[in-house]
Order: C-alpha cells, then sequence, then structure tokens
C-alpha cells in the first residue's frame, strides 16, 4: 500500500488535514482556492499574451522578409536595380488593389494573401513610382 503524503496548500502551502484535502483537492478552503486561481489565472493571461504577440511578430518578420526577397530585380519602368527599400510594388491598372503590399500583412495577415496581391504588382523603383 502507498503511504500517504502529507500535502500543502496550494495556496498558503499550511498542511492539509486529510478530510479537507478530500473536500477542496489541493486547498485548505474555498479562499485559498479562489486566491491561487485569480494568481493562475494572472500569469496564465500574461504568459498567453507574451506567445500570442510573439508568434504574430515572427509571423510578421517572416512576411517582410518574403516581401523584401522579391524586391529584388529591376524596375520594369526604368530597368535599373536598385537596394530592396527604394524598390516598390505597384499595381497594374488592370488589377484590383486590395492595399499596398507593403500593408499587406496588417490588412491581410497570411502569405497567401500577400503573395496574391504582389502577383497583381509590378516591381518597380521608388523614382519611377513617383514619375508615374
Ligand atoms: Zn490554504
Ligand atoms: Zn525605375
Amino acid at each position: 500500500m502507498k503511504k500517504e503524503a502529507t500535502h500543502y496548500c496550494k495556496f498558503c502551502k499550511e498542511p492539509l488535514p486529510p478530510s479537507t484535502k478530500e473536500k477542496r483537492g489541493s486547498y485548505c478552503d474555498l479562499n485559498c482556492y479562489r486566491a491561487q486561481q485569480k494568481i493562475y489565472m494572472r500569469t496564465y493571461r500574461k504568459k498567453h499574451l507574451g506567445l500570442l504577440r510573439e508568434k504574430q511578430k515572427s509571423r510578421y518578420v517572416e512576411c517582410q522578409e518574403m516581401i523584401e526577397g522579391m524586391k529584388k530585380g529591376p524596375c520594369v519602368l526604368c530597368g535599373g536595380s536598385f537596394a530592396g527599400e527604394a524598390m516598390t510594388f505597384m499595381h497594374r491598372p488592370d488589377e484590383t488593389k486590395v492595399c499596398e503590399v507593403e500593408r499587406a500583412f496588417a490588412v491581410l495577415g497570411g502569405k497567401t494573401q500577400i503573395l496574391a496581391e504582389i502577383s497583381k504588382c509590378d516591381l518597380v523603383c521608388r523614382n519611377c513610382r513617383k514619375i508615374v
């Protein structure tokens, strides 16, 4: 037979009398249970939000990198090749523009949707874009 170890309240760390343990699980009473639950929820929410933010952030970085990666190539108007920050996507006149590619992550959120938006665009340099 397994020897029953002494249990302690998860909140106030007081040893639990065996009868209490039966009634309230790991707490001496409902007050201890509620107090611990409150702390638990707070920590959980904090951790959960943090993770969510991290996930969102890494997705954003991933999409930005994808967009930047597609900015390599000559401008369709002047044929010049420039650094990524000098290049931009311009929607072809016959395409339905949902949003600027640079804002696509915020508006569309997904890689597939961003790629679809990019496919409606020509890669141009910022100089030509100003002229057009
Ligand atoms: Zn307690
Ligand atoms: Zn150009």
